[in-house]
């Protein structure tokens, strides 16, 4: 057997925010950065009552250099110097899987 090519190349990931188009309920994702032009591109959110992270995802590049990877932008990374009690209890909250009894 033909060994496969190469891995392919990985699509880049495109950070990107949520925004209303002024004096509308449409909402678009705007591509802060594109990893090809640089520029800023907006792709469409649907509509108020889609959710708009099922849009998120990979899409074409509307500058037509090729695809990117719609992504979240990292969350603010926390303060973890000291102790706190309040959060430990709730990170073990969210860190809880909710299938543990299956
Ligand atoms: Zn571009």
């Amino acid at each position: 057997m033909a060994k496969k090519s190469r891995q392919p190349q990985p699509t880049p990931p495109a950070v990107v925010q949520l925004m209303t188009m002024p004096g509308t309920r449409v909402q678009f994702w705007a591509v802060g950065e594109c990893p090809y032009c640089e520029a800023r591109h907006y792709h469409p959110a649907g509509g108020p009552l889609a959710d708009p992270l099922e849009r998120l995802g990979e899409v074409a590049s509307p500058c037509g250099n090729g695809p990117y990877v719609l992504t979240l932008p990292p969350r603010p990374a926390r303060k973890k110097g000291k102790r706190g009690q309040r959060r430990d209890r709730w990170d073990e909250r969210l860190g809880e899987p909710d299938d543990a009894d299956w």
